[in-house]
Order: structure tokens, then sequence, then C-alpha cells
């Protein structure tokens, strides 16, 4: 028997349009709980109202409480979790969520493009979709999975993409790794062993920075003077930064505060490859922390969880390179 934990926390999937204004606005009373659902055999839910929340709301504190009931509901021995999320940070929740207790038990995350009453709404499909894959056998060991349109991505790879299309999550360079059809959950593709790290606090300055031509150093000059825990800058290409940026950063390194580098390219790897002045070979000697494949705003939730995790700085450089 499935006893799958739905923990709905706000988001398109939970919203209304006002269809006179066009205005598409949170509801009191999410639209899913009165939804009449199609589950798969041996399934049952228990539903909780966990936030009511458009996702630019949502913290890494609402990820922290997240985790805490997900750990407590495997000691009830619930089978599966899936979470309603707004998608505009669906990614970073999933992500949280994979770092920390990604191999718990599955833990399924969807959301919608098209709020409850627009024309082609997604939101009831995606969140049938996403019970079917929590209370499949295959999902388990998979890490935390983002369901939406059909397909299963990664949390640790996927990104939303666009504004407003229903196949907004796409994972660059990889795609999916599993479809679900009409009758069946198909998984492709079989993910590496990660380090995961337990977090009970999620405190810190960690801001996000990015690199373009001709970035001057003001905004670095006054980071450089503040209290940070930690900087994550999304780099050119492989990974190289305009060269004035070097002074700046020297001095964060000068006080012992991380930089961890990522590319601002959609595809591919960072990598230090380049030796002139601000190429990667160079930005790596000075000791920023290049961090291969992940996107800007997840490579911040790894750091934060590092930072609170209080990490050796070898420890911190293999958790933030595999
Ligand atoms: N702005 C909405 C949110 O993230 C978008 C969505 O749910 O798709 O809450």
């Amino acid at each position: 028997m499935n006893h799958i934990l739905v923990l709905h926390t706000g988001g398109t999937i939970a919203m209304k349009e006002d269809l006179q204004t066009g205005k598409v606005h949170p509801e009191n009373d999410n639209p899913l709980l009165s939804a009449v659902l199609t589950l798969p055999e041996n399934t049952k839910l228990t539903v909780e109202e966990f936030f009511n929340l458009p996702s630019p709301h949502i913290t890494p504190r609402h990820m922290l409480e997240l985790k805490k009931r997900i750990q407590q509901a495997a000691l009830q021995n619930f089978t599966g979790v899936v979470i309603t999320h707004g998608t505009d940070t669906l990614e970073e929740t999933a992500f949280f969520l994979d770092t920390t207790i990604g191999d718990l038990l599955p833990i399924v995350i969807t959301g919608a493009m098209r709020s409850s009453n627009e024309v082609g709404s997604d939101g009831l499909y995606n969140y049938e979709s996403a019970i079917r894959v929590a209370a499949c056998p295959q999902s388990k060991g998979k890490g935390v999975l983002v369901v939406m349109n059909d397909e299963i991505h990664s949390a640790r790879y996927v990104t939303k993409t666009h504004t407003t299309n229903v196949a907004t999550f796409r994972t660059p360079t990889l795609g999916p790794i599993g479809l679900i059809t009409k009758s069946q959950i198909q998984f492709m593709q079989m993910l590496i062993e990660i380090k995961r790290m337990d977090v009970t606090h999620v405190d810190g300055a960690i801001p996000i920075i990015k690199a373009y031509a001709g970035m001057q150093t003001d905004l670095l000059d006054i980071l450089a003077q503040g209290n940070l825990d930690g900087l994550v800058i999304e780099a050119l290409g492989a990974g190289n930064l305009p060269p004035k940026t070097r002074i700046p950063l020297q001095k964060m390194l000068a006080r012992n505060i991380p930089i961890v580098l990522v590319s601002r390219c959609f595809n591919g790897s960072a990598e230090a490859v380049y030796d002139y002045p601000g190429g990667g070979k160079e930005l790596q000697q000075m000791g920023i922390i290049f961090c291969p494949t992940l996107n800007s705003q997840k490579a911040r939730l790894k750091l934060l969880i590092a930072s609170n995790c209080h990490l050796t700085k070898q420890e911190l450089i293999d958790f933030m390179q595999q």
C-alpha cells in the first residue's frame, strides 16, 4: 500500500485568474483540495496545506520547514511525498531537499504554469502525474524529482527556462531522466551518487553576482567590505571574469570568504581553462572554487548548506565540485 503525504505550498497551481481583469491571485481555498483525483492502485493520500505562498515568497527557512516535515513523514511510514509549489523557485526548493535528504524516500515536486480556472490549466494533470511518480517503486533512490508536463527531471540539474510555456522545466545538456506515459512511468537515466549534507540552520548572507562585458568593481567593492558568508559569481563562458573584478575578489578571499564560480552559460560545465588576466586558471589559483554543473541559484543554496555545516576548506571544495 502506498501512503503518500501531499504538502501544498501555494503557487500558480493553487491560484485562480480573475476573468474580468486577467490578474492571477492566491486563493484561500486551494482548488486542488476539491479536485476529483484518479489515484494509482493501492494508494492513499494524506494532504496538508503546509504553506499558501507565491513561490517568490519562499525562503531557505521555508525549505528547512519542508525538510523537517519530510523527515518526520519518513518516521511515520509514509512511502512518498508530493509537494506542490510555485514554479518560480521550485527548482531551488527541489535542489535544497535533494542536497539535504534526497535519498530518504521518493520526493516529487510539481506545479503549474496556468492557474486552476484558466483554459488549458496544467495543475491537476501535473498533480496526478506527481502522485503516480511518487507511488512508483522505481522512483526510490533517484533523489528529488521534478514532474511537469509528462517529464521527470532530477532536481539536481532542472531549471525553469520559459516565463509562461507549460514545457518550461528543462534539464540542459542531459534532458529528463524519465517520461510519464498514459500507462507507465519510464526511467531512462541513472544518477551518479552524491554526498548529501543535512542541515539544521540556513543562516548567512551569500549573494549572487553576474559577470558581464565591461563589468566594473563598484558592487563587488561594497560587498568586499560587508559581512558576507560567501559569494557566488556567474562567470563568463568556461569560467572567466573581466580582469578588474580580481581586486575586490582577492580582498574577500583574504578575509576567508568563500567564492564559488559557476558559468552564466545555460549548457556545459565550468572549468579552469584560460590563462590570461581574469582567466579561469588564474581565478582558480587565487582560491575561487569552481562549481562545474550547477546554475548560480543552486550553487548559492549548496554554499549556504555547506556554510551551515561548517565544512573545512577541503571538504567545502570537494562538496562544491562534485
Ligand atoms: N509566480 C508563480 C509562483 O511561483 C508562478 C507559478 O507558480 O508558476 O508562485
